[in-house]
């Protein structure tokens, strides 16, 4: 049986479309969920939206229009991004689904209230409704939340509380012994050192009057609405059909094998959530990578800041594959990275144009005039011992997570061709062979490139006139419009 492999982005906010930071996360996700399929595993890639949010409903607000109206609205562009992106999610997930995904929040609260780990108290904090979290005085930097930079609203009144304190030795150990294991090792170093500063039991539900009755009623409370928080963390269970009638994808895919989500979220996913797993009785994921954030122009990406950049608009005036590239390969994913257009501009007409797309044009133009070998399935050592040296680097780099190094490693194959070509003038009749050569690294190239450009690599294997999967390769040439046109 083939094994299985479960990975889950974060689930975004409803209130407004995807910017550009999303589709980092949703790229670097569909890639690895494209090398697990290719690995012949069995994947489950979920990806979704978080409606039941307070954000959602100021914004509803501020626009005049209905929550639902609002959610409903941003979804459908949420659906429309991910498709242009290219992305492979077998499944999305809505948290306003209440034929999905309400049942199975209200069977994980009910779990956590068997083990005795919800109680009610009076409660007086500070709450960002950017963060939808309460903030303790030690998060706040000069009285602002660091993440939004705005004051923390003051709020008083009777929640229920989850026993986070209880599983604070737990959570440490299982994160220290990477039983429960965070990519990168600084992000673990993070977690661990605010469980070690103390963790408090913290507030999962609010009154219905201060959430406007939007949001997952508590079972048995109509008073009080579920924290969303506990409410989207839920998802990536209630999706594979946790707490329905049928949980045959819950027993098949759980524990996810990765959940990808940005650094902004690692305490709700590294902490809150398998504490709340643990409190249910219920498996770990057993990792959590986190990335960086993506800031445009080199400041964070914001409304008030005017440098929102939509995917959408991004891949009609580009092309799908060369804004994959450049998420992918600009910067490493554990670090901040940034976009500006001068810098994709550059990098698209130097790895893509000047790159990848000179060198199929030139193979190809060549392996048409020469009468070409088919059917080869063996290369000189020269080439061969490159492409070794390139799988191996491929393999170890994306195990590792480093999406930029494994392209790198690609390039190096193409730019070992450019020069194998120079040194072997295929366009002498009596070096032909050499185009063999290169038909077959081409082959190669496009092989690797499948999880990370996918219609690219469909193009050129396309023009090699052969079927990556159907070996060996046997081609046959047919030269189409160029790949990637430089910019001007
Ligand atoms: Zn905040």
């Amino acid at each position: 049986m083939a094994k299985k492999f479960y990975i889950t982005t974060a689930i975004d906010y409803a209130n407004a479309p995807l910017h550009l930071g999303h589709a980092l996360e949703k790229i670097q996700t569909d890639v690895l969920a494209r090398y697990h399929r290719l690995l012949g595993e069995e994947v489950f890639f979920l990806t979704g939206s978080d409606e039941n949010a307070q954000k959602n409903v100021e914004a509803a607000k501020e626009k005049g229009i209905s929550v639902k109206e609002l959610v409903d609205k941003n979804v459908l562009l949420f659906k429309k991004a991910i498709k242009l992106l290219n992305i492979s999610n077998d499944d999305f997930i809505r948290t306003t689904d209440k034929k999905r995904h309400w049942p199975g929040v209200a069977k994980l609260w009910k779990e956590c209230e068997k083990a005795g780990d919800v109680y009610k108290k009076s409660y007086k904090g500070l709450y960002c409704i950017g963060c939808e979290a309460f903030l303790t005085a030690r998060d706040l930097k000069d009285g602002l939340c660091p993440e939004h930079l705005t004051p923390p609203e003051r709020v008083s009144e009777e929640n229920y509380f989850f026993r986070l304190s209880k599983y604070q030795k737990k959570l440490e150990n299982l994160i220290e012994q990477e039983k429960l294991k965070i990519i990168p090792e600084k992000r673990k170093n993070e977690v661990l050192s605010f469980i070690k500063s103390g963790l408090e039991d913290f507030s999962i539900s609010r009154l219905v009057k201060r959430t406007k009755g939007w949001g997952i009623p508590v079972p048995g409370d109509k008073e009080q609405i579920i924290y969303v928080w506990f409410d989207a963390l839920s998802n990536y269970i209630t999706a594979l059909g946790y707490g329905s009638e049928n949980e045959t994808k819950f027993a098949k895919y759980w524990p996810a094998d990765i959940h990808i989500i940005g650094k902004g979220v690692s305490r709700f996913h590294a902490i809150y959530w398998p504490a709340i797993l643990l409190s249910a009785g219920i498996e770990l994921p057993e990792k959590i990578f986190i990335h960086g954030y993506l800031t445009v122009n080199g400041q964070k990406i914001s409304k008030s800041l005017g440098n929102i950049i939509d995917p959408i608009e991004l891949v009609k005036k580009y092309g799908t594959d060369p804004v994959r590239y450049f998420l992918l390969r600009e910067f490493s994913p554990f670090t901040d990275g940034d976009f500006t257009y001068k810098k994709f501009e550059e990098r698209y007409n130097s790895d893509l144009a000047k790159g990848l797309g000179n060198l199929v044009g030139r193979v190809l133009t060549m392996a048409e005039k020469v009468q070409y070998e088919t059917g080869s399935t063996e290369c000189e050592s020269e080439i061969k011992d490159e492409i070794k040296r390139v799988k191996k680097e491929y393999k170890k780099t994306f195990e590792e997570f480093k999406f930029n190094e494994t392209l790198i490693a690609i390039w190096e194959l193409i730019s070992f061709c450019d020069r194998y070509i120079e040194k072997k003038r295929p366009w002498e009749e009596k070096n032909k062979k050499a185009i063999t050569n290169l038909l077959f690294a081409l082959s190669e190239i496009s092989q690797l490139l499948k999880p990370f450009l996918p219609e690219t690599s469909k193009t050129i294997s396309n023009q090699l006139g052969i079927k990556l999967e159907e070996k060996p390769w046997k081609f046959k040439i047919k030269k189409e419009k160029a790949l990637f046109p430089r910019l001007k």
